[in-house]
């Protein structure tokens, strides 16, 4: 099966060609311009391996907010998205233009988490969630083995979490909401609140993680709390630090309290795991979008 993944990102695209097994055979990488010139160059890498020998479908996981909602009239756009130029673009219309396939839309998460249960860390796993921990906070949820959506997609890096401002007096760098989960935890808030460039400068004994470790663990109890998953798949470059999964294991442990059997000291560390596919999570994402729209046919 030849399929193609593009992974849509704010400052560039990936496009692969890979196989059902979520294997790449080639790669493309342009930097994100305006649609006109990089869509062109994307398709250009398209229609050459099309015509070597064709190709079965495409997957686009994508930056939003997007719109993956098919009944919905602006399915498949990017829609209002601070990068201008990108506002209300028809991305999947783009690829529909030139390739008669099926193609898969989602977010670059949701593609991320799709491609964690083929062919990562929830493979066998009908209920998991992913996230990804880095420049923001993102995640997924599948269920049953599907990628859920309400009216649109999720956004659980937003969550309201306790913040103890005794404990940690930073105001947040969330632009809409200061103190939420990503205003607290993603990279950023690590950088701003210690005044370091990347927080590889941090020891692992550093305060900086304990703080860090309560905020996930309480997005972790809260996600087991809302979906009951089998699996927490965490990634993103924050999660790099390998002192912090075991921190965050044992406080959301212990801020269930027991309340809840399944997640007792022998289950949580198989409940919340790393990320198996690391960098190329996202354009892997992209190829399990495109096998799933086959497959949905
Ligand atoms: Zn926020």
């Amino acid at each position: 099966m030849r399929l193609i993944g593009v992974e849509a990102g704010g400052t560039k695209f990936v496009c692969v060609l890979g196989n059902a097994s979520g294997e790449i055979q080639d790669r493309l990488e342009v930097p994100t311009e305006v649609p006109e010139i990089t869509l062109e160059k994307i398709i250009g890498f398209v229609r050459k391996h099309n015509e070597i020998e064709p190709i079965q479908a495409i997957g686009i996981g994508s930056f939003g907010p997007i719109d993956p909602i098919h009944s919905s009239s602006t399915y498949g756009y990017i829609t209002s998205t601070p990068k201008l130029a990108w506002h209300n673009c028809n991305i999947v219309g783009a690829f529909q233009e030139h390739f008669k396939v099926p193609i898969g839309f989602d977010t670059d998460v949701n593609a991320a988490a799709l491609g964690e249960h083929y062919w990562g860390s929830g493979v066998n796993c009908r209920h998991l969630i992913y996230l990804t921990v880095g420049t923001g906070i993102g995640g997924g949820v599948i269920m049953n083995g599907q990628l859920q959506h309400g009216m649109m997609h999720a956004e659980m890096g937003h969550l309201f979490i306790p913040h103890d401002r005794a404990k940690d007096p930073f105001a947040g760098a969330c632009p809409f909401h200061k103190d939420c989960l990503e205003g607290l935890a993603a990279g950023p808030a690590i950088k701003e609140r210690w005044g370091v460039e990347s927080a590889l400068e941090l020891p692992p004994n550093h305060i900086a993680w304990e703080i860090e470790s309560d905020y996930l663990a309480y997005a972790m109890a809260n996600y087991i709390l809302c979906f009951s998953p089998e699996r927490i798949i965490l990634g993103g470059g924050v999660m790099k630090q390998k002192h912090l999964l075991p921190m965050i294991q044992t406080k959301t442990r212990e801020f269930l309290a027991g309340y809840i059997q399944n997640y007792s000291v022998s289950h949580i560390n198989d409940t919340i795991v790393l990320a198996a596919l690391g960098q190329e999570a996202g354009n892997v994402g992209a190829l399990a979008l495109a096998k799933q729209a086959i497959t949905c046919i």
